[in-house]
C-alpha cells in the first residue's frame, strides 16, 4: 500500500499482555504512528474504534496502512495472510510465526504485494546488544554460553497458548536470547539437545543445547523456567581481549567485570521506529536464524520427561 504522507495509520490485532505492557506505550508517543483500530476478541483499546476480528477491522477501517498482529504465535499466519492480502504492511511480534516455513510464505507473500514485512526481535534492540556484537566483531572467539532462566509463573501466568505445541514452552524467552546470539556471534548449529517436558505439558519447561559455530567453537545454551529469586537472562564469551558478559537480557555489558554499557530500555519505542524506516523504505525485514534454531531444537533434541508442572 502507498503511503500518505504523515503517521502511518496502525491496527493492532490481539489486545493481551504484550500490547497493554509495550505496544500502546510505545505508540502513543510515537509521532509516525497513529493508532487507527484496534482487533481483538475481549480485549478492547481505549479511544480507537473495536473490532472482534482483523476482517472487520480491515473492512471497517481501510484507511489502516500498517498492521500489528500481538496474537500467540500459533494463530497470526492467517491473519498476516488477510493483512497482506489487502496490501496492509505487517509487523510480526516475536516469534514471527509457529512454523519457519509459513514465515518463508508471508515473506513471498509481502514480496507480492509490494508492502514490508517485519519479523521483529525485540531484545536485539536491548541497550548494550550493538556494543557487544562490535566487541566481539573485534576479538577472537574461545567459547561462548547463553543462560537464559526465569520464572514462568511469574512473567506467563495463565498463559496456556505457551504450553500448547507452536508455543515453544521455555523456547519462547529463549528465542529472545537466540535472538540476540544470532546477531552477536559468529553463524553456529545445534549439535545436540535435551528438551525437558514436564509429564503433563505439550512443551518443554528447560532445554540444554549444544552449538557450534562453523569453525568449531563451543556454545552452550541453559534454558529454565522454574528459576525463581533472581532472574539470568545471560549471554557470556570467553574471548582473546577478555570475557564478556552480556546481562539483564541485553541490557548491561561487562567486559572483565568492568560495566562498559548501560542504558535504559527502549526496545519497543526502537522496533516501530525501524518498522517505519522499512515501510518507507519499500523494504521488509524478516530474519528467521533465531526461529530456524528452535525449530531445530524440536527436531534434533532428545524429549526427557520430567516432574509435572502446575501454574
Ligand atoms: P497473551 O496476552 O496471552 O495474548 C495476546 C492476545 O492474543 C490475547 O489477549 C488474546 O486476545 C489473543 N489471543 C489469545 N489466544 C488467541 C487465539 N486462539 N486466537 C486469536 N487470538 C488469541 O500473550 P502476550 O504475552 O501478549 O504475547 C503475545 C505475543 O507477544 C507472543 O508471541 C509473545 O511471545 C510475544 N511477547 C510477549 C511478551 C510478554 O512479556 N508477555 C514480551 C515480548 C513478546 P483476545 O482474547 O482479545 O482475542
Amino acid at each position: 500500500m502507498s503511503l500518505n504522507s504523515g503517521p502511518i495509520k496502525l491496527g493492532i490485532v490481539g489486545v493481551g499482555k504484550i500490547v497493554r505492557d509495550q505496544h500502546l506505550p510505545a505508540l502513543a508517543k510515537d509521532q509516525d504512528y497513529r493508532l487507527a483500530a484496534a482487533a481483538s476478541r475481549h480485549g478492547k483499546v481505549d479511544g480507537i474504534p473495536n473490532f472482534p476480528t482483523i476482517e472487520a477491522m480491515l473492512d471497517a477501517v481501510p484507511e489502516i496502512e500498517a498492521v500489528s498482529l500481538c496474537m500467540p504465535p500459533q494463530y497470526r499466519y492467517d491473519a498476516a495472510r488477510m493483512a497482506l492480502a489487502a496490501k496492509k504492511h505487517v509487523f510480526l511480534e516475536k516469534p514471527p510465526g509457529a512454523t519457519v516455513s509459513e514465515v518463508e510464505d508471508l515473506k513471498k507473500l509481502a514480496e507480492r504485494q509490494g508492502v514490508s514485512l517485519f519479523a521483529s526481535w525485540h531484545s536485539r534492540y536491548a541497550p548494550a546488544v550493538e556494543a557487544a556484537r562490535a566487541f566481539l566483531g573485534s576479538t577472537r572467539i574461545s567459547s561462548a554460553a547463553i543462560d537464559w532462566k526465569e520464572d514462568v509463573r511469574r512473567w506467563h501466568p495463565n498463559q496456556e497458548w505457551i504450553w500448547a505445541p507452536g508455543g515453544f514452552g521455555v523456547f519462547d524467552p529463549g528465542i529472545n536470547a537466540l535472538s540476540i546470539a544470532t546477531h552477536i556471534l559468529p553463524a553456529m548449529f545445534i549439535t545436540s539437545a535435551i528438551l525437558d517436558f514436564p509429564e503433563n505439558r505439550a512443551a518443554p519447561i528447560a532445554a540444554h543445547v549444544a552449538f557450534r559455530t562453523s569453525n568449531g567453537l563451543p556454545v552452550m545454551m541453559e534454558l529454565d523456567w522454574r528459576q525463581t529469586g533472581p532472574q539470568s537472562w545471560d549471554i557470556v564469551a570467553e574471548t582473546d581481549k577478555g570475557s564478556m558478559v552480556l546481562s539483564g537480557g541485553g541490557s548491561k555489558l561487562a567486559i572483565d567485570g568492568r560495566v562498559v554499557h548501560k542504558e535504559p530500555e527502549a526496545e519497543y519505542p526502537m522496533l516501530y521506529k525501524r518498522f517505519a524506516e522499512i515501510v518507507r523504505a519499500g523494504v521488509s525485514d524478516v530474519d528467521l536464524a533465531p526461529l530456524q534454531h528452535v525449530a531445530d531444537a524440536f527436531m534434533l533434541g532428545k524429549r526427557n520427561v520430567v516432574e509435572a508442572f502446575f501454574d
